[in-house]
């Protein structure tokens, strides 16, 4: 893991052999290098300052160990802050009793791969033994009702839809009913997304979370999308108050500093990670395996 970076700091910290302890002075060209990979993975500026600063403090003082190579020391310090930063890892989606119906609502800008999502979450629930009904609440997007209907046909999950219905909480209200006659435990609700986070869109999310109250709202982040999935995450966390993130596409060259700015950022967790288009391609989210890919 962050073979690259650690050549690096073996270099820098050659110095620090011997040396009784850390200072801020002695490790300046090694932290610069850290600065450098966590700005390369994507993590935004103000994060990877406060990061820095953190991390700083923590190792000024501390001895240097003689068992250890002194990069290996620092390395392992900032990989454990990196973990505590991303941290409480909380993957439960906190479902009721298979006797009630557990409603989650699915938030996002329009590209993020939303309507995928709830497919993929659909079908982790149907494989563990759940009933779920799907609905397709993002009447923005005529297509968006189709493809959540192909998805549902592909994973033999129940789609709720109504193509005349205007209003999406009326939609949603209906979905809760028709859960109810279906037997279905969970209700996935796939709401509209728009190119940019605005007013409008805002107000209507708002208007589904008071009057369907879900139990959950997840928002789902482009990963590769670096300071802009930070913007949105704290946008929808403002006017939502979400219970968790999920960040796509994760399978690309993203080295996720996406997951370490939108958690300290907002402070919601991240619950998954999208790694493809198909719809298996849903992981549980991992501090430790993050932190490794954000160092490079
Ligand atoms: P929505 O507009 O937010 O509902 O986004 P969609 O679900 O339609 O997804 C947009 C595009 O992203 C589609 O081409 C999806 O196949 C793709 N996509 C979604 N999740 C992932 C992922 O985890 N990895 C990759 N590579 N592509 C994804």
């Amino acid at each position: 893991m962050f073979e690259a970076l650690q050549d690096g700091l073996t270099s820098a910290f050659k110095t620090l052999r011997g040396k009784g302890k850390l200072s801020e002075a002695n490790m300046r060209d090694g932290l610069k290098l850290v600065e450098k990979s966590l700005l390369e993975a994507d993590v935004s500026f103000p994060v990877v300052r406060q990061f820095m600063a953190d991390v700083t403090e923590q190792a000024v003082g501390e001895k240097v160990l003689k068992s250890l190579d002194p990069s290996q020391q620092v390395v392992g310090l900032i990989y454990q802050e990196l973990v505590n930063m991303m941290g409480p890892v909380d993957n439960s989606l906190h479902l009721l009793g298979k006797d009630q119906v557990t409603v989650l609502m699915m938030c996002g800008l329009q590209g993020s791969g939303k309507t995928t999502t709830c497919g993929k979450l659909g079908r982790m629930l149907k494989e563990s033994g759940r009933k779920p009904l799907m609905v397709a609440a993002d009447l923005q997007r005529p297509a968006a009702i189709d493809q959540l209907h192909v998805i549902g046909e592909q994973l033999g999950i129940e789609v709720f839809s109504d193509r005349g219905q205007k209003d999406p909480v009326t939609v949603c209200n209906e979905a809760l009913k028709q859960a109810k006659k279906l037997g279905a435990d969970v209700v996935i609700l796939d709401t509209a997304g728009r190119l940019h986070v605005d007013d409008e869109l805002m107000g209507q999310l708002q208007r589904i979370d008071r009057q369907c109250n879900p139990h959950q709202a997840y928002l789902v982040v482009d990963g590769m999308t670096g300071q802009d999935a930070v913007n949105s995450a704290k946008a929808f966390n403002e006017a939502l108050e979400l219970d968790g993130v999920i960040l796509t596409k994760m399978d690309g060259d993203a080295r996720g500093g996406a997951a370490i700015s939108v958690k300290h950022v907002t402070g919601v967790p991240i619950k998954f990670i999208g790694t493809g288009e198909h719809l298996d391609a849903l992981e549980e989210f991992h501090a430790d395996r993050m932190a490794g890919r954000i160092l490079g």
